[in-house]
C-alpha cells in the first residue's frame, strides 16, 4: 500500500525477510519465536475451510515441528495498543478542550501503508496528530525481545522473533531504526550489537507457500495446545478479541471515552453511519443535544486523502480516526492468500470477514489478564515512563535527497 520510495537499505532487509532466511535460523539454533496476526489465520481458514482456532492449533504443531520454540497469538499484543491508545486519547482530548491545543484528531498509527504515506508524502504537519502508540506487531516485539526473552530463559540475541501478518509494509515496519535497539555482546565488551524487536515477517500467502513447500497436509495435521503465555484464549480454548476488521481501534477508544470522560456505557453495537461509501464511517456521541464525540474509520488512500486534505485546512472535526490504507482494511491486506478459482475479491472478503469473528469472543483489553499481569510486572500503568519506552514510537518527515531528482548524479 505504501506508494513511498524504497531505500536500497531497506531493500537489502527486506530481502532477509524471507522462507528462506526463516527456516536457516531455526537450522542455525535460534529461538525462533512466531507470532500470528487474527487476519492471518483468517485467510488461512479460508483457504482450507478451517476455524481460526484449528489453523492457530494446526499452525502450532507446524511450526514446532519444524523446531520453532513458541508461537504466539497479536490479537495479545494488541490489547496493549489499544490500552495505550485510550490512556493517549483521553489525555490528547482533554489537552483539547481545556486548553485549546492543537490535540485532535488522533490519527491511528497500526498501518505502516498509511504511516509510509505520511511520512514520505505528507511530511510534518500531519506528524503530530499520529498516535505515538506501537503496532500490535511491534509490541509484541517489545513484548517478546525485552521482556518475554528474559522470562524463557533466552538471551535476547539468541531469539529470532517472526510475525505473520496480512501485509508486505509490515516488513518495511519491521526494519524501521526506531525499532531496534543496542545489546551489549556477552563475546566481547567492546563489541554492541544491534537487534530488532522483529526479525522477520511472513505473509499469509508466505505461510501457504511453506505448507506447500514441505507439502503438508495441513488440513490432516494434529492441533496442538496453544502456547498461553502471549495469546487470547480462555480456559476453555477459546479464542477472545475485539471486534473489528483492523483491530477495533475506534470501537474501544470510544467506550472507553464515553465512560471515562462522560460516564456512559455504550452499550450494543455502536452505531456506524456511512459516508459516501462503506470504507468511510462515521459515529457519535451525544450528551444533551451536543456532539461531543465524534469518531471515524477511513479506508483506503481515497478517503484518506480527503480526511488529511480536512486537517489541513481545519476543516476536520474528527476527534479519533481509525486509518487504514487498504480498502476494507487488514483484511484485505495485500499480503493475504488470493482469491480461489471462481472467486472475486469482494466474495473474499465477505467470507473472511465473517470467519474472521468465528467463534473469537469479545473481551475488554483492560480485562485481558495476560495484559494485566505485564502491567503489574513490567509496564505498571499505561503511559508510564515505562510503557512510553517500550510501546510508543515517533515519527520523522523524511525528506527526499537532491540526488533523486537529477540524473545521473
Ligand atoms: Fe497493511 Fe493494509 Fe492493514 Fe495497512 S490496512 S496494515 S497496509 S494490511
Amino acid at each position: 500500500a505504501c506508494s513511498g520510495c524504497i531505500t536500497s537499505a531497506e531493500t537489502v532487509m527486506l530481502e532477509k525477510q524471507s522462507l528462506d532466511e526463516f527456516i536457516s535460523n531455526i537450522d542455525k539454533g535460534k529461538a525462533v519465536i512466531v507470532s500470528v496476526s487474527p487476519q492471518s489465520r483468517a485467510s488461512l481458514a479460508v483457504h482450507f475451510g478451517l476455524t481460526p482456532l484449528q489453523v492457530l492449533r494446526k499452525l502450532t504443531t507446524l511450526f514446532k515441528t519444524l523446531g520453532v520454540k513458541a508461537v504466539f497469538d497479536t490479537s495479545c499484543s494488541r490489547d496493549i495498543t489499544l490500552i495505550e491508545s485510550c490512556n493517549e486519547f483521553l489525555r490528547r482530548y482533554k489537552e483539547n478542550k481545556s486548553s485549546g491545543a492543537d490535540s485532535l484528531p488522533v490519527l491511528a498509527s497500526a498501518c505502516p501503508g498509511w504511516i509510509c504515506y505520511a511520512e514520505k508524502t505528507l511530511g510534518s504537519f500531519i506528524l503530530p496528530y499520529i498516535s505515538t502508540v506501537k503496532s500490535p506487531q511491534q509490541t509484541m516485539g517489545a513484548v517478546v525481545k525485552h521482556h518475554l526473552a528474559k522470562l524463557m530463559d533466552l538471551r535476547v540475541d539468541e531469539v529470532y522473533h517472526v510475525s505473520v501478518m496480512p501485509c508486505y509494509d509490515k516488513k518495511l515496519e519491521a526494519v524501521r531504526d526506531d525499532f531496534s535497539f543496542q545489546f551489549d555482546s556477552p563475546r566481547d565488551a567492546s563489541e554492541v550489537v544491534t537487534l530488532t524487536e522483529v526479525d522477520s515477517v511472513l505473509t499469509s500467502g508466505e505461510v501457504l507457500d511453506l505448507i506447500q513447500l514441505k507439502e503438508v497436509d495441513f488440513k490432516g495435521l494434529e492441533e496442538s495446545q496453544l502456547d498461553t503465555l502471549m495469546t487470547n484464549v480462555d480456559q476453555h480454548g477459546n479464542l477472545y478479541g475485539v471486534c473489528g476488521s483492523s483491530g477495533g481501534y475506534a470501537e474501544t477508544i470510544f467506550r472507553y471515552a464515553a465512560k471515562e470522560l462522560f460516564n456512559l456505557d455504550v452499550k450494543g453495537p455502536l452505531d456506524f453511519k456511512i459516508i459516501r461509501n462503506a470504507d468511510l464511517q462515521e459515529v457519535t456521541l451525544d450528551v444533551d443535544g451536543k456532539i461531543v464525540l465524534k469518531f471515524a474509520l477511513c479506508y483506503g488512500f481515497r478517503n484518506l486523502q480527503n480526511v488529511v486534505r480536512k486537517i489541513k485546512s481545519g476543516k476536520c472535526d474528527y476527534d479519533f480516526v481509525e486509518v487504514m490504507a487498504c480498502p476494507s482494511g487488514c483484511l484485505n491486506g495485500g499480503g493475504q492468500i488470493k482469491p480461489g478459482a471462481g472467486q472475486t475479491a469482494k466474495d473474499l472478503i465477505q467470507v473472511l470477514e465473517t470467519i474472521y469473528m468465528e467463534k473469537v469472543y469479545v473481551a475488554d483489553p483492560f480485562e485481558n489478564p495476560r495484559v494485566r499481569k505485564l502491567y503489574e510486572e513490567w509496564l505498571e500503568q499505561p503511559g508510564s515512563k515505562k510503557a512510553k519506552k517500550y510501546m510508543h514510537t515517533e515519527y520523522h518527515p523524511i525528506v527526499k535527497s537532491i540526488t533523486s531528482e537529477l540524473h545521473n548524479w
